[in-house]
């Protein structure tokens, strides 16, 4: 849905606004179906209101659409998945997570083997000192 038109500011002399308008309530009249009013997305109303499409249509272009309200969900436009959209970006992340996954725990095995290393070799003195000493 191409909602370009809604931050038009010259409104009264763009016939995009006013297309616009149109496809608005042609989209809330296709949604939501026949009803005698629909709520007004205007700059005054902000869909606190109800009224008739043509009071809607005129309010729209007299007083402008708010232009915040970007999915029209009082008028039958689902909310995008945000799940969907994070999974997209998480994607990409969750690749670079499982590299980096992958080669974290191999510096902490290094890590941890050499400590090892150094512990047990530590501990091997200790018994061959004490061997020694007795
Ligand atoms: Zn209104």
């Amino acid at each position: 849905m191409d909602k370009n038109w809604m931050t038009i500011r010259n409104r009264l002399a763009s016939r995009e606004y006013k297309l616009g308008v149109e496809s608005f309530l042609q989209f809330a009249m296709a949604n939501l179906g026949p009803q005698p009013e629909i709520r007004c997305p205007c700059n005054e109303c902000l869909n606190g209101r109800k009224h008739s499409s043509a009071v809607v249509k005129i309010h729209l272009i007299r007083r402008g659409i708010d232009s915040s309200y970007k999915t029209w969900v009082h008028h039958g436009e689902s909310v995008p998945a945000p799940q969907a959209y994070d999974d997209d970006h998480r994607d990409p992340n969750e690749g670079i997570g499982d590299e980096t996954g992958g080669e974290v725990p191999k510096d902490g095995n290094q890590l941890q083997n050499m400590l090892e290393q150094v512990f047990v070799g530590g501990l091997l003195d200790d018994i061959v000192l004490l061997v020694n000493l007795y």
